[in-house]
């Protein structure tokens, strides 16, 4: 018995995407505001701060720490400027990647340091355990650092949107001051 093609108009059939309808010729998405203004116009900060408050493990738009319980569960939302921190889904890679960064780039650091102090006679076995340690409890001490050093990246690559945060921190705000994106 073959099957019956999908009734696009029963109610249980997903609804397809709107993608095509907004990528029409004199169609906007109502969201898109036409000239957007980078995170740190909005919040009227610099990215140096956002980048130093999120090395220290700190909610990169207000600077507020204690977003984490037991040291590993990182909290939905900043507790004091509700900023989204995982702004959209898979966003937790980034900080995969950047956790390894900064643990390589601790590696690499230590080894160039210790072999250079110590040249002509570089110190063996130690070092290789040193770099084992690294390694095994590095990504946990880092742990918080990437999370929001990661989440200050992705604030400075893609402006902040309606929703991800309390709009009483958007200082200049693209959405509110120009509702219709015109
Ligand atoms: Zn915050």
């Amino acid at each position: 018995m073959t099957e019956q093609p999908e009734n696009p108009s029963e109610p249980n059939t997903p609804r397809k995407s709107n993608d095509r309808v907004n990528r029409r010729p004199g169609v906007r998405k109502s969201w898109v505001p036409t000239r957007e203004i980078p995170s740190v116009k909005q919040l009227e900060t610099s990215s140096t701060r956002m980048l130093v408050r999120g090395t220290f493990g700190r909610c990169p738009a207000c600077g507020a720490g204690k977003n984490f319980t037991r040291w590993i569960h990182m909290s939905d939302r900043c507790h004091r400027c509700t900023l989204k921190f995982e702004r959209v889904e898979g966003h937790w890679i980034g900080f995969l990647g950047t956790n390894t960064v900064l643990v390589f780039g601790l590696m690499f650091i230590l080894l160039m340091s210790v072999t250079l102090l110590s040249y002509p006679d570089p110190p063996g076995s130690w070092l290789i355990w040193a770099m084992v340690g690294i390694a095994v409890v590095g990504p946990l001490v880092l742990y918080k650092t990437a999370r929001m050093l990661w989440t200050a990246i992705d604030l400075l690559m893609r402006p902040l949107r309606p929703g991800e945060i309390d709009p009483r921190y958007v200082v200049n705000d693209p959405y509110r001051d120009n509702p219709t994106g015109l």
